[in-house]
């Protein structure tokens, strides 16, 4: 089984609304759970080395500072915070499940995270752990997709896997365009040009730069993590070169 696994190392996107589930706002137990399940089920069939990097937009987003009264560093500081509370109890429920993780900070808070190092990260990697990559790039003005590319292309991860709750990447907004089209295959020119969302332009000019693919999925659908990780084509894949479809 393991042979037939097209990845060795995945770098895999988390976002907070996936942590929100149906309450849109902070953790819910059900998505905490259903995170967990889907993760440890894929790891035990593939065995893939996986570093995820956990968002924190379900406690706050920095872009929304003005709105709470906050000025902006401070509010993404605040994010990054965000992303170790999410971190952590994602880290407590894959213990639990019997999954040995390492979780990693880009700002330092050495009583719950180590300091990110990239060196030991990969020794965690190589030893079968999971790493959980919080505090996003450790940088205002940045999300937590480009810590993913970032951290991806240190890493020297095989994909990045941007997990969503919806099937892919569109041609355009499919809630306001009722001719929008999922796209099977994407580069990142076109994202960027196009501007197809998903991942900020930042993240997508980083993936490029390094070559790096990136998956778009629909993480809610049960079994498609491991789907995704078996190489079955799902989701939007994108990567540099032309566009497939
Ligand atoms: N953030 C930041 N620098 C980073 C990553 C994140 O300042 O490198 C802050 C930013 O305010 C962001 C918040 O943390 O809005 C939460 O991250 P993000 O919005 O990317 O989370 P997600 O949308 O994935 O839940």
């Amino acid at each position: 089984m393991r042979n037939k696994i097209p990845y060795k190392r995945v770098l895999l996107k988390v976002s907070g609304q996936i942590f929100a589930g149906d309450r849109g706002v902070g953790i819910s137990n059900e998505a905490l759970k259903f995170i967990s399940k889907e993760i440890v089920d894929a790891l035990r069939e593939t065995r893939v080395e996986m570093g995820i990097v956990v968002g924190g937009g379900n406690i706050v987003r920095g872009t929304e500072s003005a709105e709470i009264g906050i000025d902006r560093v401070t509010a993404d500081y605040m994010g990054m915070l965000a992303t170790v509370i999410n971190s952590l109890a994602l880290q407590s429920v894959l213990e639990d499940m019997g999954v040995r993780t390492n979780l990693l900070s880009a700002l330092e808070m050495t009583e719950i995270a180590e300091p990110y190092v990239r060196k030991k990260a990969i020794s965690h990697l190589e030893k079968g752990r999971v790493v959980l990559f919080s505090c996003g790039t450790g940088n205002p003005f940045f999300s937590t997709d480009t810590a993913a590319a970032l951290r991806a292309a240190e890493i020297e991860a095989d994909v990045v896997l941007k997990a969503t709750r919806v099937e892919g990447v569109y041609s355009s907004d499919p809630l306001k365009d009722p001719e929008a089209k999922k796209l099977d295959t994407l580069d990142y020119d076109r994202m960027l040009r196009e501007n197809l969302g998903i991942v900020d332009a930042t993240a997508a000019a980083l993936c490029r730069e390094n070559r790096m693919p990136l998956i778009v999925f629909n993480f809610m659908k049960p079994g498609n993590l491991l789907r995704v990780l078996k190489g079955e084509t799902i989701g939007t894949l994108v990567k540099g070169g032309k566009e497939g479809s």
